[in-house]
């Protein structure tokens, strides 16, 4: 794998808003070519028309991360348009937040598919291309709510830590192989509670986050931190926070 960013080829789920976003149009301010996926393909395609128009390489599919052939058809289209893979983020994420004895099972059977199988998958479809080139590097957007456990967070934060266990076993099968950084946020301003279905808990949430989040730009500067490094670097955990926050 080549040092830097510039003429790497990176996909990037979650890609329609917040840190899927401004990861893009960092990595392809600085030199990437990048594949956005997400299922709301009208805000790929303005996010991929400001990097083109910008003179950067870019490409986007309208995918579902539980729909394991989808993140097939997601590498392949970095393979065939750009003839390669260096970097898979695992970054689309959701959170539907209730007390577990609420037995609000439908919205962990979606965090469950979104969070935990829809990394597993990006991974599966990463890792054959991986080993046929000699190297790769996934990147998973994991968060803090898996270091501070909370009550409602508990679903959210066990896909989440899923996630940071397997991304450590990952790293370790690499032998040299693939790097593997796992990239834990605090609150960052994104639509990310807007969509959490609980009222009173979005609310919560909301008043929380408007009080301390910090911009999306800050976990996009982690990702390119941690793709800069030299191949035989891997950036293992980044956790970043506000400030204040507990
Ligand atoms: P956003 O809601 O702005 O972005 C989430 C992204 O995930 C969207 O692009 C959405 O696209 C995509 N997505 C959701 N479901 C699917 C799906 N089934 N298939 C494909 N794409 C999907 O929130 P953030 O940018 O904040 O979230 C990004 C990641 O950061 C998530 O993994 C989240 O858990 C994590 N995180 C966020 C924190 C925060 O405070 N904001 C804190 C800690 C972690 P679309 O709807 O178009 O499919």
């Amino acid at each position: 794998m080549e040092n830097g960013i510039a003429g790497k080829v990176v996909v990037i789920t979650g890609a329609s808003s917040g840190i899927g976003e401004a990861t893009a149009e960092m990595l392809a301010s600085n030199g990437a070519k990048v594949v956005l996926a997400a299922r709301r393909t009208g805000r790929l395609k303005a996010l991929a028309n400001r990097i083109q128009e910008n003179g950067n390489d870019v490409a986007y599919l309208e995918m579902d991360v539980t729909v394991r052939a989808d993140l097939v058809r997601l590498t392949s289209v970095a393979v065939e348009k750009f003839g390669k893979l260096d970097v898979m983020i695992n970054n689309a994420g959701i959170s539907q937040l209730y007390k577990m004895e609420e037995l609000d099972v439908e919205g962990w059977e979606q965090m469950i598919n979104v969070n935990l199988k829809g990394t597993l998958y990006g991974i599966a479809a990463a890792l054959p291309i991986f080993i046929r080139q000699g190297s790769g590097h996934l990147i998973n957007i994991i968060s803090t709510a898996g270091i501070s456990i909370v009550p409602t967070m508990g679903v959210y934060a066990a896909t989440k830590n899923a996630v940071r266990t397997l991304s450590e076993a990952l790293r370790q099968e690499s032998l040299g192989r693939w790097r593997v950084t796992g990239i834990s946020p605090g609150y960052v301003a994104t639509e990310f509670v807007s969509n959490i279905k609980n009222e009173a808990i979005r609310n919560t949430i909301q008043a929380q986050a408007d009080q301390m989040a910090i911009p999306a730009e800050a976990i996009a500067r982690a990702v390119v931190y941690a793709i800069d490094q030299p191949d035989k670097v891997d950036v293992g955990d980044i956790v970043i926070r506000p400030t204040v926050q507990n």
